[in-house]
């Protein structure tokens, strides 16, 4: 009796679960489900295959192929955010299970390398260098003459120095023997 009035209010208030699949909520804003891809818009650069955590992608430009293997997405949306020509996007609702491997291949159109223009680039200007000027031949000749009179001239005058004053000393020494022999001789 004394939930009688508990019951009573429980079944006059409105459910809060809903009646699923019967009722199905409205999705979230920013819902990450489905994987789209517009194949026109791709330009094959590959930056979603690097990116993705599960390594889903694969993206074969000179074949032009985008592949994605869908089971082993885990919709985390990578590769819609990197994707610099916003040609990835996602719905907001998952797949429906199948029974079978799906194997997701689109062809596209790779957009061709541009062709690079050489420019002809100016020739640097080369700048004539300047003549050597002729020196004065009274400067050039007058060097080696100064050198070679200081060298040659310094010793020969102090031999014939050294030469005189051994003479003078020697000539004394001459005589006096000369002397002594003149006396042992008498
Ligand atoms: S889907 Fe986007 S990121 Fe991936 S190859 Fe194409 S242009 Fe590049
Ligand atoms: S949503 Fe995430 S896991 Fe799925 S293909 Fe993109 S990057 Fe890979």
């Amino acid at each position: 009796m004394l939930f009688t009035p508990n019951v009573i209010k429980n079944l006059l208030k409105k459910p809060v679960t809903r009646k699923y699949p019967f009722e199905v909520r409205a999705p979230f804003s920013n819902y990450r489900g489905e994987l789209v891809i517009d194949i026109n818009k791709c330009i094959f650069c590959g930056l979603c295959s690097r990116k993705c955590p599960s390594q889903c992608i694969t993206v074969d430009k000179s074949s032009g192929t985008w592949q994605c293997d869908p089971h082993a997405c885990v919709y985390c949306g990578l590769c819609r955010d990197n994707c610099p020509t916003k040609c990835l996007s996602m719905k907001d609702t998952h797949r429906k299970p199948v029974a079978e491997k799906v194997t997701w291949i689109e062809h596209g159109n790779p957009p061709k390398p541009k062709k690079r223009t050489v420019e002809a680039k100016p020739e640097p200007e080369v700048k004539p260098e300047p003549a050597p000027e002729a020196k004065p031949e009274a400067e050039v000749e007058a060097k080696p003459e100064v050198k070679v009179e200081a060298k040659t001239e310094a010793p020969v005058e102090t031999k014939v120095e050294v030469k005189s004053e051994v003479e003078a000393k020697a000539k004394p020494k001459t005589k006096k023997s000369g002397k002594k022999g003149k006396k042992g001789g008498k």
